[in-house]
């Protein structure tokens, strides 16, 4: 349906967000793909901008990663999940011109350019909705240490846990060794398990697990005292400010050692653990014995990105993750008109590039629902 857009390029508050502004304007609806921090974020921006939004998100219940997989506090911060993201799921819950549709897939989108049918499907329901543009927010999957390539013994030896594990654990304030439940006296992190592998393919950096690691040595240190941590890492990348507010912060307050050496082994030492590597700092072998070990596992596209991306029909970029366009001047533009990305379904991202995507495909999305009534 074509409109006359009467008060474009007016955007002044007081006019802007106008019931009658939003029947003329904004009435052609936005789906949002995804209920993670990019999407909620994405939904809320457009929301406000006054589109009707409709929110598609496989699980029950939204949140993504920080919510389902119950990270204890977020980086670089460390504040807990639910004092900074409880807000923002609530405004998004109680939002008027949000549609959330939850437990739901979408399994078909026909159309182009601004005039859009997406078929929502939840079990035996199915739905059409009209759209004029689209978000797409269905984020990443941390790596499973499962690959023949992968010797660090995560799913032989109770005793071995991933970054994923360590954020239930240390949000119930009960971080311990599985194996029998006592406090550990010595934790062992492994850095870039999953990331920077050119032997399974996974050649890019997951750009979080650095600052992830750092900020779990310090809830533990603040949880165990007397507790050792020691990071076994490649490169230490706690890019920006999260080199003070995690890197040295761990060190100086809370005594956790940082060991730089590729980390190629780990095995069972009677009751502990084992971590073989190289210390390339002083140029010799090491064998750490701890209690724990944590595998910093990085991210790879979500199965529910490669399917959307699929039914959306768009191109990945030669990792396996949406293809944007325009480069460094484009990140949440995809090369097929009206569809918009963000988030982790774009590569590694932490909160801060996924939330900012979220609302810059928010602003795109709105705006080409407007360009074309
Ligand atoms: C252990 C760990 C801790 C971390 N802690 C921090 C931190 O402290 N600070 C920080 O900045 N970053 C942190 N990160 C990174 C953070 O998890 C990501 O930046 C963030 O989750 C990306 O958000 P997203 O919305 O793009 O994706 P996700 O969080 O993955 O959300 C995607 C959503 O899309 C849904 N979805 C998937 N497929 C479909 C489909 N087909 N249809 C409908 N819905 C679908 C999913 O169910 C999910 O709800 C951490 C990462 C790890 C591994
Ligand atoms: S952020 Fe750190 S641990 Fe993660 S892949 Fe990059 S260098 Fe490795």
């Amino acid at each position: 349906m074509t409109r006359t857009n009467t008060v474009r390029g007016d955007t002044s508050p007081e006019k802007a967000p106008t019931d009658s502004w939003r029947n003329q304007q904004a009435n052609e609806k936005v789906v949002v793909i995804g209920a993670g921090p990019a999407g909620i974020q994405a939904a809320l921006d457009a929301a406000d901008l006054g589109a009707d939004v409709v929110v598609v998100e496989k699980e029950d219940g939204i949140g993504g990663k920080p919510i389902h997989e119950k990270y204890a506090a977020l980086a670089p911060d460390i504040v807990e999940t639910e004092e900074v993201y409880g807000p923002i799921i609530d405004r998004f819950l109680n939002h008027d011109n949000i549609d959330l549709r939850d437990g739901s897939e979408v399994t078909r989108v026909k159309g182009k350019k601004g005039d859009f049918t997406v078929t929502v499907e939840n079990g035996d329901d199915k739905d059409e909705v009209d759209a004029g543009s689209i978000v797409l927010a269905t984020g990443v999957k941390h790596f499973d240490p499962q690959d023949e390539t992968q010797f660090y013994g995560y799913h032989e030896l109770d005793d071995v846990i991933t970054i994923v594990d360590a954020e239930e654990m240390l949000k119930d304030e009960r971080f311990v060794r599985p194996s029998d439940g006592q406090t550990p006296e010595t934790v062992a992190f492994v850095q870039c398990v999953g990331s920077r592998d050119r032997q399974i393919g996974n050649t890019w950096c997951s750009k979080v697990c650095c600052g992830v690691a750092s900020k779990q040595a310090i809830e533990i240190k603040e949880q165990n005292p007397d507790t050792d941590v020691v990071i076994l890492y490649i490169d230490m990348r706690t890019t920006g400010f999260l080199e003070d507010q995690v890197y040295w912060k761990a060190q100086e307050e809370h005594n956790v050692q940082y060991v730089k050496g590729v980390s190629t082994e780990i095995t069972r030492k009677g009751d502990n653990v084992l971590v073989k590597g190289d210390d390339s700092t002083m140029g010799r072998p090491y064998e750490i014995e701890a209690d724990m070990a944590v595998l910093s596992v990085g991210m790879e596209p979500s199965e529910g990105t490669k399917q959307m991306a699929d039914v959306l029909d768009l191109p990945m970029e030669s990792h396996g993750f949406v293809k944007t366009e325009k480069g460094p001047m484009g990140s949440v533009e995809t090369p097929k008109e009206g569809v918009f990305v963000a988030g982790g379904a774009t590569g590694p991202s932490n909160l801060k590039d996924s939330v900012s995507m979220g609302g810059s495909a928010a602003a795109k999305a709105v705006a080409y629902v407007n360009r074309n009534q």
